[in-house]
């Protein structure tokens, strides 16, 4: 391990490595295509024995190919999923949501230091979609995770969003894949408490966690009972110091309301519990019931279910994707959109006369 911060960002997990660039080389374009082709196949075989040897440089390197949207690196990121494929599955996928200040990263460092010591390896996965917007990663900050990002047996890995939110899970679950390639035992998704974003986690995963604070109530009542109804597990942070008992109180309070609700995963009975991520108490209690959660879900044959059901779903979210996208790529289609609207809006079409036009 060096001092130096420069060297240190160069070899952390935490780098995030530039795309595999389409440099001229000066020479036509057909011998350069085939030198390309040619290199290309060589280098991805390369990469995937590295990645799959556990080097965390040539993982961050192939997260960032199925990460990039130029057209070549799109095939090589499907050869290098297509090698990484057999060799996926093994894994436990945790999904992690709360709203900003709950305490997500200071949970996943606690919970990820306990898994190092137990001699599990972790990859910690980020869906962010505000980062967009805010033009880096949640995970961007290095501080962030301090010291589990220096440990050995974790793999963290800020992913920033510059696209819709289907190309962001799209992306998060061709990673989770080629994580588990790498051997990693448990993949750690964690996504902002934005709705969207966290049905599309829920639909990666086989366990979804919610992390919630201390509240009257009235304010649970007034929580989306959709998220509730989308976890297996509520727990509630900061149960430390004055707020100790309040944690207990509002864990009740939880459990009550999730008495009477559905569900999610057949058989199992989502509960609330207590946790201090500062001082790194409950965790084993969590892991326990991960452990629970997964004996009962593979004797009621519901983990293979899901997965194959997740499979399916996202199949056919990309279908309509590809062909929302090809509609719009058509010459001429964005403005004939716009002008059936004002037509629309002026009321001299229907909307489904107006769909219609666009169809013929
Ligand atoms: P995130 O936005 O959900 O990732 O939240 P952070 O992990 O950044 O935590 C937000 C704030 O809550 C920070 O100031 C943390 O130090 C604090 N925090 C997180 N977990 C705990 C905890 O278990 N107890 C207490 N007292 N503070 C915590």
């Amino acid at each position: 391990m060096t001092n130096n911060p420069d060297e240190f960002v160069n070899k952390s997990a935490m780098n995030v490595m530039d795309g595999v660039s389409n440099s001229h080389d000066g020479r036509k374009k057909s011998i350069r295509k085939k030198f390309v082709k040619k290199n290309r196949d060589i280098s991805i075989d390369d990469l995937f024995k590295k990645i799959k040897a556990g080097s965390r440089l040539d993982l961050a390197k192939g997260i960032t190919l199925l990460e990039s949207i130029a057209s070549h690196d799109k095939v090589a990121a499907q050869d290098l999923l297509l090698k990484a494929l057999p060799h996926t599955g093994n894994s436990i996928r945790i999904g992690i949501t709360g709203v900003p200040g709950a305490g997500k990263s200071t949970f996943i460092e606690s919970f990820g230091l306990l898994l190092s010591e137990l001699g599990f390896k972790t990859a910690v996965l980020a869906i962010d979609p505000s980062s967009s917007l805010t033009g880096g990663s949640i995970l961007g900050d290095k501080t962030r995770m301090e010291k589990l990002a220096s440990d050995p047996n974790t793999f963290i890995r800020p992913s920033p969003t510059s696209g819709t939110l289907g190309g962001v899970h799209r992306k998060t679950r061709e990673t989770m894949l080629l994580c588990e390639s790498a051997g990693f035992d448990i993949i750690l998704i964690e996504t902002v408490g934005v709705g969207q974003s966290e049905i599309a986690v829920r639909n990666m995963v086989d366990f979804f966690m919610l992390l919630a604070l201390t509240g009257a109530g009235d304010d649970l009542q007034g929580m989306k009972k959709g998220i509730m109804e989308m976890t297996d597990l509520i727990v509630i942070n900061k149960a430390d110091g004055d707020n100790e008992q309040r944690a207990r109180r509002t864990m009740r309070e939880y459990r009550r309301i999730l008495h009477a609700l559905q569900p999610v995963s057949p058989g199992w009975t989502t509960t609330a519990t207590t946790v201090s991520s500062i001082n790194q108490i409950g965790f084993e209690e969590i892991w326990k019931t991960i452990k629970d959660f997964k004996k009962l879900m593979k004797e009621n044959d519901y983990w293979e279910t899901r997965r194959e059901e997740q499979t399916s779903d996202w199949f056919r979210e990309m279908i309509n994707d590809r062909l929302i996208e090809s509609f719009f790529s058509e010459p001429g289609k964005k403005e004939e959109v716009n002008k059936l609207e004002q037509e629309l809006l002026a009321g001299n079409l229907t909307v489904a006369s107006a769909v219609d036009k666009l169809f013929k």
